[in-house]
């Protein structure tokens, strides 16, 4: 993956992850990852239209996974894919949590472990400073 397409992921996201929405200034000594929605062992490969910015522990949870177990019907579901859904028909922030709204924002939700304390008690602190 060359910079130039480092940088136009970095630009598309306006420095936030695409699945938990931190921006990137909360954490200025941790580059967010520019990540493969497809993992490049599923097939993945560097096009754009595969790449999205994920925060250290989104990346970090999600790894190589596709799907998941929706937690609230059992089944499994596809994770969310930030270049062909919209983040707001799958989640809502229920300050400072997310929720999931679907089957794919409720089983990326419990994949990614967006409401792990500490990622909540980020969110409520930045809430609180109004830069979330
Ligand atoms: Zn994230």
């Amino acid at each position: 993956m060359d910079a130039a397409t480092r940088r136009l992921v970095r630009q598309r996201a306006h420095e936030r992850c695409e699945y938990c929405r931190l921006p990137q200034a909360a954490q200025p000594f941790v580059a967010f990852h520019v990540e493969h929605i497809i993992a490049r062992q599923h097939g993945g490969g560097d096009n754009p239209d595969n790449l999205c910015v994920a925060c250290e522990r989104c990346n970090a949870f999600k790894g190589p996974n596709l799907t998941g177990i929706d937690p609230e019907t059992g089944s499994i579901e596809r994770l969310f894919d930030p270049r062909h859904q919209l983040w707001g028909e799958h989640f809502a922030f229920r300050d400072p949590a997310i929720s999931g709204l679907t089957p794919v924002g409720r089983t990326t939700v419990e994949v990614l472990a967006m409401n792990e304390g500490r990622r909540v008690q980020l969110r409520a602190e930045l809430l609180a400073r109004g830069e979330f």
